[in-house]
């Protein structure tokens, strides 16, 4: 299956084109459509799978379906993972599949600078991809508002879960819109991320690649 057959806007395809995607990998072929449709969605995903492409190109495609000004404090997708390491490898990869398009990504980790990391929160953003904890410290000290998140991931949840974020994430999606696309990536569904998902979206499709 290729990128083409799904209503992807030019911009979108170019920029999958250029970084030499020609068909889709089985997690892409698996989530994309039901993303697309607006469903929540859990899904099984090692890395290497190409599973970043999975959540982002949708997620992009929503954010320049529906344009909207950045406002102060607020974001419109929010993703969450276990390390600076994986944070920063996922915004290059949304960087690189939004080059053409006009939306800005914060990245936020613990260890990273909290002054520039608020200024940039505080301005306001379309994408915030972060780990829990920073993201919650900021969230408390009034640097963002997560009530206008339309898109929400949370990748490696099970690392996540086994990193103690629970309590983070809980409090960070609380704070976050109800009225939301929520995805969950995980390599295993242990009972805590299958207790997150219930938790966490209404009624979700549940993918295994
Ligand atoms: P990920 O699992 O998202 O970290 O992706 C693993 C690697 O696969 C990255 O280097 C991606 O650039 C690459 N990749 C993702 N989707 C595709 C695709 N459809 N075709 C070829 N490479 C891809």
């Amino acid at each position: 299956m290729k990128f083409e057959s799904y209503s992807f806007a030019p911009e979108i395809l170019r920029a999958i084109a250029e970084c030499g995607y020609e068909t889709m990998t089985p997690v892409q072929r698996l989530a994309i459509p039901p993303v697309r449709r607006g469903q929540d969605v859990l899904a099984s995903a090692q890395t290497g799978t190409g599973k970043t492409a999975a959540f982002a190109l949708p997620m992009l495609q929503k954010l320049c379906d529906t344009p909207k000004p950045r406002e102060a404090t607020k974001a419109r997708a929010l993703v969450l993972a276990p390390t600076r390491e994986l944070t920063e490898q996922i915004s290059k990869n949304i960087q690189a599949y939004g080059k053409y398009l006009e939306l800005n990504v914060v990245t936020v980790f613990g260890g990273g600078k909290t002054d520039t990391q608020a200024q940039k929160l505080r301005k306001g953003t379309d994408i915030i991809v972060a780990t829990p904890g920073r993201l919650l410290e900021h969230l408390m000290a009034g640097n963002l508002s997560l009530s206008a998140v339309e898109f929400l991931v949370l990748d490696e949840a099970d690392r996540m879960l086994d990193m103690g974020f629970i309590a983070d994430i809980q409090k960070l999606i609380q704070a976050a819109n109800k009225e939301r696309q929520t995805l969950m990536f995980s390599a295993t569904f242990s009972g805590g991320v299958r207790k997150l998902a219930d938790e966490i979206m209404k009624k979700h499709t549940v993918l295994t690649a």
